[in-house]
């Protein structure tokens, strides 16, 4: 069943130093029950305005919002259900718990709003709190405690009301990274046991590709692709999405009558096949790791530098104007200054001029 449903949902803010801005354009999605859905983009691309259209806090411009099969925002019927009549869990990047209330208090809060009896308060609390590893906590202060176990406390309280969806906005990207990968198994076995659907947002590919059943990549405020994370790394529709899911080059290239090659260096092919046919200039992205570097086929440069990494090692190497990153294994080693040859098994083809979001991220930047 679909349990989060967005139909065309904008949203515009207007401010005198920007003029108008849409922050959210014409997003549709469908995010099925039991599902961990992820949200990732760089900063100001939508993510937080969309997760709280989805709660309530913020109306649309247009569009509409279905939580469960009910209509909870639908702009055109003047449809608006407040934040608490949603039955969501929310946890947010900073630590939005009370520093002068006890963990009971922080926690009991949602129920004590729905105005539930004392003693189903004091139970529900108490099991929420040992499914969040703060059993027998009730009586401390947040400031007590770390950081991690500052948003356990915000991880108890989204628990506590057994909501089928649970928003979480860049909910560790305060903590180290080791707590991180920790909360991260924390969050995945509440959701086993709880049964919600996860809406994540994050600004970390890694994040995103480690707890994702689907992901979504935004780019000012526009979704860009939706898909596994595997079908968004090893597919990406478009430069964007390329570059903001693991390690990317950008190579300019001239196609000719099906023949490719670099642009300011037309002395030689480039060996890889273009989708595409007729006279024009491309870009041509392939992954680091994905290059072939040997003595006897391919493009013909030279190794600018090398770089000894953990485990591979990394070469620059220039083809035409643009310079290389490429990784091999330890074994195949080539010196700096060395001649050396390049093969592109499976590059990506992008249009080479700059779509309108580059114009878009550059009016913005101004400020
Ligand atoms: P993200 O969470 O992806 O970093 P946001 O959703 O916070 O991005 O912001 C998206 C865009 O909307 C940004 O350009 C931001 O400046 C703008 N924005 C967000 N909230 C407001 C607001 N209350 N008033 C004006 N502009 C806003
Ligand atoms: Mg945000």
């Amino acid at each position: 069943m679909e349990q989060i449903v967005l139909e065309h949902v904008t949203k515009r803010f207007t401010t005198k130093a920007l003029g108008t801005v849409t922050a959210v354009n014409d997003f549709c999605l469908k995010v099925n029950e039991g599902e961990c859905f992820s949200f990732l983009g760089p900063s100001g691309c939508g993510k937080t305005t969309t997760l709280r259209m989805i709660a309530g806090f913020e109306d649309l411009s247009e569009g509409a919002i279905y939580l469960g099969g009910h209509a909870v925002s639908v702009k055109a019927k003047n449809i608006y259900l407040p934040p608490e009549e949603r039955g969501l869990g929310m946890v947010f990047q900073a630590f939005a718990v009370w520093p002068h209330m006890t963990i009971f208090d922080n926690v009991a809060f949602p129920l004590q709003v729905q105005k539930r009896p004392a003693a189903e308060i004091r139970e529900r609390v108490k099991v929420a709190l040992k499914h969040c590893s703060l059993d027998g906590m009730e009586k401390i202060y947040p400031s007590d405690l770390s950081g991690g176990q500052q948003q356990r406390i915000a991880l108890a309280r989204a628990i506590v009301v057994n909501p089928k969806v649970m928003l979480l906005d860049e909910p560790l990207s305060n903590l180290d990274p080791q707590l991180r990968e920790t909360m991260r198994f924390e969050i995945k076995k509440l959701q086993k046991q709880f049964g919600f659907t996860i809406i994540f947002v994050t600004h970390d590919q890694s994040e995103a590709m480690a707890l994702s059943d689907r992901m979504l990549v935004m780019d000012m405020g526009n979704v860009r692709q939706i898909g596994t994370p595997v079908e968004l790394y090893n597919s990406p529709s478009s430069r964007f999405v390329h570059s903001f899911l693991g390690q990317s080059n950008f190579t300019h290239v001239d196609i000719r009558d099906g023949k490719v090659y670099a642009k300011g260096d037309h002395s030689q092919q480039i060996w890889a096949a273009p989708q595409t046919g007729g006279n024009k200039e491309m870009l041509m992205a392939t992954r680091p790791n994905t290059i072939e570097m040997g003595r006897d086929e391919g493009y013909s440069t030279k190794v600018l530098k090398r770089v000894f990494r953990t485990d591979f090692v990394e070469y620059l190497v220039p083809v035409g104007d643009d310079i290389l990153r490429v990784q091999t294994l330890h074994r195949n080693l080539f010196q700096e200054g060395e001649p050396c040859r390049l093969k592109f098994p499976s590059p990506m083809w992008y249009p080479a001029e700059e779509d309108d979001s580059d114009k878009e991220r550059a009016r913005r930047m101004i400020i």
